[in-house]
């Protein structure tokens, strides 16, 4: 059985590491290297993912032990304490905001009682329509309004009011209303979900996507353009010369049903609804800090976080990665960094392709369709833009064992 894999991000590498030895497997990847947006660039001695920032951590078991066994052994990755924080007011707060009520108060008391009594009070039903509905219920108007909506404004290009909520839960540490007092008291909170990370201690991310591509049968610089089934030999052909018994593709949802010849018009249409941001980055070098990422709500700059890489190393490094939603250009980004004399020097420059999908309203019924044709189709669908989630590196490998799993069972 001949499975050809479509894309060498995280998801395509993962499911053929798991596949290998039933299957015989082979990746298609469009670029000279495998990692697809986890990968690292250097520049200039310095090492940056020109796509995020890319730590690791899994609350799967499973996910941890299959890349502490398989992969990258528990002894090759440093441990890291998150250390997030949120620039507001022209301070440096802790993040997550509700936490910092009490670093609040020390210089806007009537903003922190506000915050306190809108926490207090909030409404604890679950039926927010949209995101803006969901911030306002889990956490009050005043912290809303103050940092929950125009920060998700900024990532999502897009009024939270037009946002579906679904994709929200999980993804956020909720305090309940007893630790959200705690906190009040010590003026931290110590059971934050994805407190620490893991970093490889060579400094590089590669060192991790490099030892999950080894030895796999990769072809790269090929890009796919065409997809047909054909009849006669019962298989998939790629580019008019692959043939594979089976196929699985981690390349965007919205433009796979271009590529597969004969797909109806309704479809085509229905990827079309598909939408997504792209990212631009610089990379600078930076003044110290303790922080790992700092979050930027303010509507007056385009850049929405920085993220501090160079303390994901050890020694650490002053280097910072400022980012921004949508294509901006090379002086965009100079400017706005420039604003902010913690940014010193930019170093590099970067605009993504797919960076996050957008849950506007229509995504979960378009997203539903293309799923149900692809899954009549025979085609199986994974990874990020894959199956268009919001997932981490730890859920494209979660769901590449989950379907690894399938495909095992059913040969
Ligand atoms: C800004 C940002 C920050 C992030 N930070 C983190 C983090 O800190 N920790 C974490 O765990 N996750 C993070 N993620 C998520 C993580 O990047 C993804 O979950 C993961 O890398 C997705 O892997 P994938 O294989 O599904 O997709 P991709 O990486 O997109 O892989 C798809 C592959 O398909 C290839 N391809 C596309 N089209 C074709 C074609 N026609 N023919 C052949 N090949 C093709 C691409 O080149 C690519 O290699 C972040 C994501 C973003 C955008």
């Amino acid at each position: 059985m001949r499975v050809g894999i479509l894309g060498g991000g995280i998801s395509g590498l993962s499911i053929a590491r798991l596949l290998k030895e039933n299957f015989s497997v082979e990746i298609l990847e469009s670029k000279s290297e495998a990692g697809g947006i986890a990968r690292t660039r250097s520049v200039a001695g310095y090492t940056y993912h020109p796509v995020g920032g890319h730590c690791f951590n899994s609350k799967h078991r499973s996910v941890m032990e299959f890349v502490y066994e398989h992969v990258l052994k528990q002894e090759e990755w440093n441990i890291i304490k998150r250390n997030a924080g949120i620039k507001l007011h022209g301070k440096d707060l802790t993040y997550p905001i509700e936490y910092s009520v009490k670093e609040i108060a020390g210089y806007d008391p009537g903003l922190a009682a506000s915050i306190i009594a809108d926490f207090s009070t909030k409404k604890t039903t679950n039926d927010s329509k949209n995101l803006e509905e969901w911030f306002r219920q889990k956490f009050g108007d005043t912290l809303s309004e103050l940092y929950f909506l125009p920060y998700n404004k900024k990532i999502w290009n897009m009024e939270p009011s037009e946002i579906n909520p679904d994709w929200v839960e999980g993804k956020l540490p909720i305090p309940d209303r007893e630790s959200f007092f705690r906190s009040l008291g010590k003026g931290e909170v110590d059971e934050m979900t994805h407190r620490y990370f893991l970093y490889p201690k060579t400094n590089n991310q590669n060192t991790f996507i490099d030892k999950l591509a080894e030895k796999l049968p990769i072809v790269y610089n090929y890009q796919v353009l065409s997809i047909e089934y054909d009849k006669n030999t019962n298989k998939w052909q790629v580019n008019g010369e692959k043939a594979y018994d089976l196929l699985v593709s981690t390349l965007p949802l919205n433009l796979l049903p271009s590529l597969i010849s004969n797909t109806p018009e309704v479809i085509i249409d229905t990827a079309k609804k598909l939408k997504y941001n792209k990212v631009t980055t610089m990379l600078w070098t930076s003044e110290k800090t303790e922080r790992t990422w700092t979050y930027i709500p303010d509507q007056h700059s385009i850049i929405h976080r920085y993220i501090h890489i160079g303390n994901y190393f050890s020694p650490r490094q002053n280097i910072t990665i400022t980012e921004s939603i949508g294509t901006r250009t090379y002086e965009e980004m100079r400017i706005a960094g420039g604003q902010d004399p913690f940014l010193i020097k930019p170093l590099d420059f970067h605009v993504s392709n797919h960076a996050y999908v957008v849950f506007d309203k229509e995504y979960k019924e378009a997203t539903k369709r293309l799923k149900d044709y692809f899954s009549r189709l025979g085609i199986h669908l994974l990874g990020r833009f894959g199956e268009w989630d919001y997932f981490n590196m730890d859920e494209c490998i979660n769901r590449s064992m989950n379907l690894a799993m399938k495909l095992k069972k059913g040969f």
